[in-house]
């Protein structure tokens, strides 16, 4: 469905470069919910830009490929590369932004905010015909038609990023990228946004990529997800398998911070603080922050090797399990 090969983006600071996604490699598969999970500041809402062709200065791709591919209008399929995936934007791929209130038009109504993001693909309908098939959606997502008719300001958090959802699949395309939804909401509210979000993709069967610092989210929602670190995926796998059975430190981490039920005791973060992406050390990124590196890790970069089923970290000491695993599969 969307392919990115060696993928690096860059962010140009008049002539030093900050690399915010280096060398990104993965796919999103047909129906099925991928999260992005990582620390803030680790390249994640750059790349789901880069997915989206979201590429403004001082953002640019430095190397590799995005790629889409769909059904055209007659069912042929059809590619699109980066560069030209914004021909694409609501059709095949819409983006829920991080913040809602920040990028929805604090003086506009919320009905000709929908009116302006899709009425050119509805030209044909008059407008009391396609404000009744917008309400009649927003019941369907079990929202108030009532809200078309507010200003963002009048609604809450939670509204405001239903809304958001909403105008982002309304017509049905095959990819919803969506950066941090549950950010900034109460717990119960967030559990209403994930339940609506996995309720669209499953009626819709569409391909969903959830970009969320919260681990929480991930096990929730997601069926397979990657683990970004200091602009590079380090860990991707199936959801279960990566909750289960974490290889990389970082992801291992990551999940141990997690509260668990029963357990009371103070949880800490992972001490340190990731490398400058402007200037990022050889070897392991994760290196400086590592308990158990070597001058290996400090030297030389791990390449990505598969440690089980469809999944994959780039670690050092997972290398023998690779080769151990390789041996045995032939
Ligand atoms: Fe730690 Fe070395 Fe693995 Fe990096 S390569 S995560 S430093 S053990």
């Amino acid at each position: 469905m969307l392919r990115l090969h060696n993928v690096s983006a860059r962010y140009n600071m008049l002539g030093s470069y900050v690399n915010a996604v280096d060398r990104v490699d993965f796919e999103v598969r047909k129906s099925e919910i991928f999260g992005i999970a990582g620390e803030s500041g680790c390249g994640k809402s750059t790349l789901l830009k880069v997915m989206y062709d979201l590429i403004q200065y001082p953002l640019e791709i430095s190397e590799g490929s995005v790629e889409i591919h769909a059904a055209g209008k007659d069912g042929k399929p059809v590619v699109y590369r980066h560069g030209d995936i914004h021909r694409s934007w609501w059709k095949v791929i819409s983006y829920v932004p991080q913040g809602a209130m920040h990028v929805m038009n604090p003086v506009a109504r919320v009905k000709s905010q929908f009116f302006d993001a899709i009425s050119k693909y509805h030209e044909k309908k008059s407008a009391k015909q396609l404000e009744a098939e917008i309400a009649g959606y927003l019941r369907e997502l079990e929202l108030p038609p009532e809200v078309l008719q507010a200003f963002p300001h009048q609604l809450s958090g939670g509204m405001r990023q239903r809304v958001l959802i909403a105008l982002a699949t309304f017509l049905h395309p095959d990819i919803v990228l969506a950066d941090e939804p549950t950010t900034a909401l109460d717990v119960v509210v967030q559990r209403g946004i994930l339940t609506m979000l996995a309720k669209v993709q499953k009626k819709m069967k569409n391909s969903m990529v959830i970009v969320s610092h919260d681990m929480g989210v991930h096990y929730q929602i997601t069926h397979r997800m990657g683990i970004m670190y200091a602009g590079q995926m380090i860990e991707i796998g199936p959801t279960e398998q990566i909750f289960e059975s974490p290889q990389h430190p970082y992801t291992k981490m990551l999940i141990g911070a997690l509260p668990k039920v029963g357990d009371n005791s103070q949880k800490e973060g992972i001490p340190g603080t990731p490398p400058s992406l402007k200037n990022p050390p050889p070897g392991c990124r994760f290196a400086a922050r590592c308990p158990v590196a070597t001058d290996l890790c400090r030297a030389v970069e791990p390449a990505r090797v598969a440690v089980g089923h469809e999944h994959m970290a780039s670690c050092h000491l997972l290398e023998p399990i690779a080769a151990e695993r390789r041996a045995h599969h032939g």
